[in-house]
């Protein structure tokens, strides 16, 4: 599982990409990045497993 910080391109609020990979290995798909937010695309990755976004409360300290 690889997690990474993205920042809107639309609404400007940070948010973290998660990607679940799998042990089945198979073809790399692109999916996309949809920002929690306001559900704007923010390109996409190519992977062999899933991607999810998440919101990044504004008081969490990461
Ligand atoms: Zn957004």
């Amino acid at each position: 599982m690889d997690i990474e910080k993205e920042k809107c391109c639309k609404c400007g609020k940070w948010f973290r990409v998660i990607e679940i990979t799998t042990l089945f290995g198979g073809n790399k798909m692109r999916e996309e990045i949809t920002c929690p937010y306001c559900k704007a695309e923010n390109g996409a990755i190519m992977t062999n497993g899933k991607v999810t976004t998440e919101a990044i409360e504004p008081q969490q300290n990461i």
